[in-house]
């Protein structure tokens, strides 16, 4: 197993998640069937093994600080692509339900795949794009938390994600650096879809070149019945 595995096993210990050798081995495979797809399918820019773990693995479980990632019963990522942040998650809470939406099917079937090597049983998968499911009764107002990496502008991911999420669970927004912009930008829609920003946690890890930070925005109200708008429009007309 590659150095990085242990920044990895330190960030479990630094975040109280337990974890045994069986988990890490599962993180280890998980990277190597991803790389391997990658040779085929444009699932990831960094191939870096290095890289890999620090910025899909560590940046993944960096949420777990929020206690109530382990109470939740079910958890949505919206937009998961080769199964950022779900998949990393799912090895560590294997007793919370997890669905995986994203809007191509190519990379679904890709990750079905992965699950099925993995031997992770809590994962469901939902193909299609989060402004039709956020409509539909099994789904709306029904998760405990829904979190998202790299789909959208915050003002725009808040409308696909907010729905989802039931009266004081929460909807988690992994960002970038520079976000004071994207946020500001974002509050009048955050407010009309029920939500508000409870905390803002930066992250630094050194030489890692990794500076995130993680949005913690809580379901307060429930979401007007009209969003999310039709697919396309949040994007076209952000609120
Ligand atoms: N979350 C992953 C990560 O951090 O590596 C993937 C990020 S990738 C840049 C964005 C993903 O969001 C793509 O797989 C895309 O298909 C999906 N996506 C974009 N808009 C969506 C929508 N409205 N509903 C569902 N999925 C969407």
């Amino acid at each position: 197993m590659i150095e990085a595995f242990n920044l990895l096993e330190k960030t479990f210990i630094d975040l109280k998640i337990q974890y045994d050798q069986k988990t890490l081995l599962k993180f280890e495979t998980y990277m190597q069937l991803v790389l391997e797809w990658n040779q085929k399918v444009n699932l990831t820019s960094i191939t870096n093994e290095k890289e890999f773990v620090i910025k899909h693995f560590v940046d993944s479980i960096l949420c777990a600080e929020l206690p109530a990632l382990a109470d939740a019963k079910s958890i949505i990522d919206i937009g998961t692509g080769a199964g950022f942040p779900g998949i990393p998650l799912a090895l560590i809470y294997p007793e919370t339900h997890f669905v995986l939406m994203d809007s191509v099917n190519k990379k679904l079937i890709i990750v079905k795949e992965i699950l099925t090597k993995l031997e992770l049983k809590n994962v469901s998968l939902i193909h299609g794009r989060a402004e039709d499911f956020g409509h539909q009764n099994q789904h709306r107002e029904c998760y405990d938390i829904c979190v998202s990496r790299a789909v959208a502008r915050l003002q725009v991911l808040s409308e696909y994600c907010l729905p989802f999420v039931k009266k004081e669970g929460h909807f988690i927004a992994y960002k970038g650096r520079d976000v004071e912009q994207e946020i500001a930008d974002s509050l009048k829609g955050i407010d009309i879809l029920g939500g508000r920003i409870d905390k803002i946690s930066p992250f630094n890890i050194n030489d890692l070149g990794m500076g995130h930070q993680i949005i913690y925005i809580k379901k307060v109200s429930d979401t007007p019945e009209k969003y999310p708008r039709k697919a396309g429009t949040p994007q076209k007309d952000p609120l």
